[in-house]
């Protein structure tokens, strides 16, 4: 049986960490503010930023939202980051996305301040994380760094082989591995011989966006397997880029869905709202 890795456990183990940092800062007089916007009325974004929110009123972390409408115009939002930028009350801002198609992304991401982009995705923080200078890490891998770390997997010589290139998930994670001294290969859509490739892999990290896409076929006997995809079946169940039932018997470790990767994401967000406040 594989170990189990157990991402509820240890991003409950990260907010508690961070809860007891929050009360002795607020203890000092510092307290931390994150504003979060969101446009429009995405299911699925209302429950990230509910989830959201909700992280930060337990850490004690203060959240203001503002959910503006569907039809807001890209200077209104411009407008309001700009604001929220030279507040000085607001230490994060968080802009859920995806933003409605006629709102340009990149554009409202390269005008968040560096120091309050806590989604880490401002090319500043994707900079620094490249050379290695202190910055805002993605969230999700650095959520996947504190899964393998906690779970005591060692990565330093490791093969590790990333399948995904987005600039949330693969790219960032290939970043995060190479700091760990890991030796990474990511795979994409155009990459040939696909399974000769992750069968090599010690740790396989699979951010594809195709629900049991990866079965045993793809894996090392013995390997780690940490699953980022998530994905809501015909009977609104959740499954993710793994095969988990088939997969699992293969692997020395891995991850589940739910339970493995999501809830290190919201953990990461929480930690990078308390840095935008750590001397
Ligand atoms: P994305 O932007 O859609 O990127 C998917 C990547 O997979 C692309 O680089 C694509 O290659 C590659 N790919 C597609 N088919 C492939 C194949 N057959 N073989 C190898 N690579 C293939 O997705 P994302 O934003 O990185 O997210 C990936 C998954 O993670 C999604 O299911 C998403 O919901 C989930 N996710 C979860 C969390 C969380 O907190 N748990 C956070 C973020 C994302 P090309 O570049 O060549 O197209």
């Amino acid at each position: 049986m594989a170990q189990l890795i157990d991402g509820k456990k240890i991003s409950a183990d990260i907010k508690e960490e961070l809860r007891l940092e929050v009360e002795t800062l607020k203890e000092k007089g510092v307290s931390v503010c994150l504003a979060v916007v969101q446009v429009g009325e995405d299911p699925a974004s209302c429950v990230y930023v509910r989830n959201k929110t909700r992280a930060c009123a337990y850490i004690g972390i203060e959240s203001k939202s503002y959910e503006l409408p569907e039809s807001t115009t890209e200077e209104e939002l411009e407008e309001l980051i700009e604001q929220l930028n030279q507040d000085p009350s607001i230490n994060g801002i968080l802009v859920q996305l995806p933003l409605p198609a006629h709102i340009d992304e990149d554009r409202i991401i390269n005008l968040i301040h560096p120091s309050k982009d806590v989604d880490g995705f401002h090319p500043i923080n994707v900079g620094r994380l490249w050379t290695g200078e202190d910055g805002f890490l993605s969230c999700t891998p650095a959520g996947i760094i504190q899964l393998l770390k906690r779970s005591h997997i060692t990565l330093e010589g490791k093969e590790c082989v990333i399948m995904g290139r987005s600039n949330i998930v693969g790219k960032p994670m290939a970043a995060l591995l190479l700091r760990e001294n890991a030796t990474v290969t990511i795979a994409h859509s155009k990459t040939e011989n696909l399974k000769e490739l992750t069968k090599r892999a010690d740790i396989l990290i699979v951010a594809v966006r195709k629900p049991k896409f990866v079965t045993a076929e793809y894996i090392k006997e013995g390997a780690v397997v940490i699953d980022v995809g998530m994905h809501r079946n015909e009977n609104n169940k959740l499954c993710g880029d793994v095969d988990f039932a088939d997969v699992e018997p293969q692997a020395s470790a891995i991850t589940p869905v739910p339970g493995g990767v999501g809830p290190m994401t919201i953990a990461m967000l929480m930690e990078n709202c308390v840095k935008t406040v750590r001397e």
